[in-house]
């Protein structure tokens, strides 16, 4: 599904959005979700150990590419900050490119617009220090 040059896309973006903003993106990728897509969501963040950074500004996107689902959540900084509907127009435009099977485009166009969206709210800083890997993680289902 996602070749080395879709994942290369995708980890560009996520270091290119990083310099807008302090906050940590992360993108989780399963075949298959079975249950709420958020509920997999938080399950995969604490997993991924997602709650360490400093201001609790780390962000997870998270895709099931077999059905679809799409979530996107943000640590309690984020969600202290932002409004309800923050990611609403993000998600629309990612889900219009899965539809359409360009899940790495999806994914590298959400990626920049999050970052440019969470600039407003936490600014790239001088000293920034990559708190959580700009790797793809896979799950196993
Ligand atoms: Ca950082
Ligand atoms: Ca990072």
């Amino acid at each position: 599904m996602f070749n080395e040059n879709d994942k290369k896309t995708i980890v560009d973006a996520i270091t290119k959005a990083e310099l807008n903003t302090s906050g940590e993106i992360r993108v989780h990728i399963d075949k298959k979700c079975k249950i709420d897509p958020i509920d997999k969501a938080i399950e995969v963040f604490e997993k991924l150990g997602m709650q360490n950074t400093e201001l609790r500004n780390g962000v997870l996107i998270y895709v099931a590419t077999s059905n679809k689902k799409l979530a996107i959540i943000g640590d309690e900084g984020i969600n202290n900050a932002v409004s309800e509907n923050f990611w609403d127009d993000i998600k629309d435009e990612m889900i219009s490119h899965f539809k359409n099977g360009d899940f790495t485009a999806g994914l590298s166009n959400g990626i920049i617009k999050s970052g440019e969206q969470l600039k407003k709210h936490f600014p790239y800083q001088s000293d920034d220090v990559d708190e959580l890997s700009n790797e793809i993680s896979f799950g196993d289902e």
